[in-house]
């Protein structure tokens, strides 16, 4: 479980911090440039050289690998002392962090790893703890000290603190504590009264049950006036003291939509786990949804991190989430099973066959609800 509080750390705290983020980046872009020249100079023609230049690495130097490059990291601090102000640890993720988008990119066809701009990296992951860092209302963190921090609500008993991740959005800072139990809890098995959920862009969602969500009309007003702040940046001039304040501006906008749209996730999520004990989603893979027809719609949705609440929700509290594959489930009749097709502007489901007539989405939601007994 991750429990996340504010963290109030003073100005030279906060200088050192920023600093750390900078570090990590370079070292991240730094790791990426030594990959990508050994790649590079393994890629010239046996016969022949480019005109205009070429990589040239000795051909035993050997793959940049997770593991080379870490061993590197108590020479380079010799070069360069800014590596060694940052925690060393917390070092380390960055390039274990890089390592790990390089095997996605290698093996599950993710995108090249890229160079991370200025300001980019936004959290540092302090990986290992001994003992719990959070002491009455400060944190305690290597190199640094402590912090005061927020604590409002308490670590709950016989939870150990296993990670820290610290976070800057906009100009508030916020630690990110990973905590976990020893006792292993059973995975709830299907029980109980089950529903089918439904999500998309007329209804928030919409469960078999018959409830609607609309989408909430707040995030309409917001995203315009985070539009308003976001031209008001572009007539600044870059790098002047008004585009730097113009620019916190747009990011607390940002950091205020994410927390509402969060906070509406969950109180969705909530009703949901009180309406039933087993929850089936449908499986989308929504990266891919989103590049498709529906574009940037479904992701302002937020629905991929709706579907991730709704499962820590119901495994907190001890309810099934499962998940149904539902290639065209707008298509099928709950009742009967026969295809009824109708396009996106047709809000209702009127089965010819049986004459079974509900709203659209509900219909969507019986269906899904109706997988569950399939084999995927
Ligand atoms: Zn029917």
């Amino acid at each position: 479980m991750n429990y996340r509080y504010r963290i109030y750390p003073d100005t030279t705290q906060q200088e050192i911090l920023s600093e750390w983020l900078e570090t990590c980046r370079k070292a991240y872009n730094y790791a990426l440039r030594e990959l990508k020249d050994w790649c590079n100079s393994r890629k010239c023609l046996v016969d022949r050289c480019s005109l205009t230049q070429e990589y040239i690495i000795p051909a035993n130097v050997p793959f940049p690998s997770e593991v080379n490059q870490l061993n590197a990291l108590p020479k380079a601090k010799k070069v360069f002392p800014r590596l060694g102000e940052v925690p060393s640890q917390v070092l380390q993720q960055a390039i274990k962090q890089f390592h790990k988008a390089w095997e996605n990119f290698q093996k599950r066809g993710f995108g090249f790893p890229r160079f991370k701009k200025y300001g980019i990296v936004k959290s540092l992951l302090f990986p290992q703890f001994k003992e719990s860092p959070v002491t009455g209302n400060s944190i305690l963190l290597p190199k640094i000290g402590s912090i005061a921090i927020n604590l409002h609500r308490p670590i709950p008993e016989g939870f150990a603190v296993k990670q820290v991740r610290i976070l800057k959005k906009a100009d508030i800072w916020y630690a990110s504590i990973n905590i976990q139990c020893d006792v292993s809890v059973p995975d709830p098995r299907p029980h109980g009264h089950p529903i089918g959920v439904d999500v998309g862009l007329k209804n928030f969602l919409a469960t078999s049950d018959g409830v609607l969500v609309k989408p909430p009309k707040f995030f309409r007003k917001m995203q315009s006036k985070l539009k308003l702040l976001q031209r008001r940046l572009n007539r600044k001039k870059q790098r002047y003291k008004n585009y730097e304040k113009q620019r916190l501006k747009v990011a607390r906008m940002h950091h205020r939509i994410d927390n509402t749209r969060k906070d509406f996730h969950f109180k969705r999520a909530h009703a949901l786990c009180e309406s039933a004990d087993t929850i089936f989603m449908e499986y989308l893979d929504f990266t891919v949804m989103a590049k498709g027809f529906l574009g940037k719609h479904m992701l302002d949705g937020g629905f991929g991190q709706f579907r991730s609440i709704v499962n820590y929700v119901c495994w907190k509290q001890g309810k099934f989430f499962g998940e149904v594959n539902s290639r065209g489930t707008s298509q099928e009749c709950p009742e009967c099973g026969a295809t009824v097709k109708k396009d996106l502007k047709v809000r209702v489901h009127q089965c010819p066959e049986c004459g079974y007539t509900t709203d659209r989405d509900v219909a969507s939601g019986q269906v899904i609800r109706n997988l569950r007994n399939s084999p995927d």
